[in-house]
This record gives structure tokens, C-alpha cells and sequence, in this order.
């Protein structure tokens, strides 16, 4: 649970990071949840946040994951923007590999998130891992890839 002096520590962090991205940014909102897509050869973000009456509210932490995406994405590497693929390749790659990717780079952001902000991280870690538990049977049945994208790598910052 998040205590008000938390979410102020939160927010000084979202500006201060947000201010600190040097590329453009085009904000939107949409129906959906919060994401941020990155474009390296267009030095542009694009920050989509869910509408004000989204039954799901923007959770601090999670936009502050996103921004780190955007940060990693500018300062480290551009694979940090998502999956980065080809026009020519190969779906089945693509299928496969874009969980893989996924779960790699949160387990950087997540890292850098423990450090920053480790009371906020570590409720958030733990929910995730209590709902994939909760879900084990239902996840287990499918591929290790989709597995994987449900943020298993979270389990293993908790055991680190
Ligand atoms: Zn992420």
C-alpha cells in the first residue's frame, strides 16, 4: 500500500524523471493502460496513459517503469524502445522472442527501480509474483515464452 508521503516521494521522481528525457515526447491518452513506445531513429517518445475514468488508475510506479524504459532506451541501448524486428523477419521469431525481450529489460528496469524507490518496487514485485502464482496452472499450460512475459523475471529480483 502506498502511504501519502510515498506517493509524493513517487511523484518527485516521475518529474524528475521525465524532465531528464532529452527526446521529444508525444502524450495521448487511450482506454488502455499505460505504456511508453520509444522511437530511436526519431529520437521520440510516445507516452500513452490510460483516460482519467479507466477502471484500471495509473499506479505511480508503474509509469515510473515505463519512464525508466524511456530513460535505458536514450542513455543505454535502443533495445530498451521494446522489441526492435526488421520489416523481413521471421514471425515465429518475432512471436518467440518479444516475451524474451521483454522480460531482459524489465529485469533491468525493475533492477534500477529497487535502488531508487525499494519499498514501492518490492509491493509491486510481490504482487505480480502472488498473481502469477495465483495463475501458475493456468500459465503453465502454455508456452515458457508467454510464461516468462508475465514478468517471471520479477520473482527472481525478489530471490537476488
Ligand atoms: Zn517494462
Amino acid at each position: 500500500m502506498i502511504r501519502s508521503n510515498e506517493t509524493n516521494n513517487i511523484s518527485q521522481k516521475i518529474n524528475s524523471m521525465f524532465a531528464s528525457l532529452k527526446w521529444d515526447i508525444r502524450l495521448r491518452r487511450h482506454a488502455g493502460q499505460c505504456e511508453i513506445m520509444s522511437f530511436p531513429e526519431k529520437k521520440l517518445h510516445r507516452i500513452t496513459l490510460p483516460n482519467p475514468d479507466h477502471r484500471d488508475q495509473l499506479r505511480p510506479i508503474e509509469y515510473l517503469h515505463e519512464l525508466y524504459h524511456a530513460k535505458l532506451c536514450e542513455t543505454v541501448h535502443p533495445l530498451f524502445s521494446g522489441s526492435i524486428f526488421t520489416q523481413n523477419s521471421n514471425p515465429e521469431y518475432i512471436q518467440f522472442y518479444t516475451p524474451l525481450f521483454r522480460c531482459v529489460n524489465d529485469w533491468f528496469v525493475d533492477g534500477l527501480l529497487i535502488t531508487l524507490c525499494p519499498e514501492e518496487e518490492l509491493d509491486e514485485i510481490k504482487e505480480h509474483t502472488e498473481m502469477i502464482l495465483d495463475n501458475f496452472e493456468k500459465f503453465n499450460s502454455g508456452n515458457l515464452a508467454e510464461f516468462c512475459n508475465l514478468n517471471v523475471c520479477r520473482i527472481s529480483v525478489l530471490f537476488t
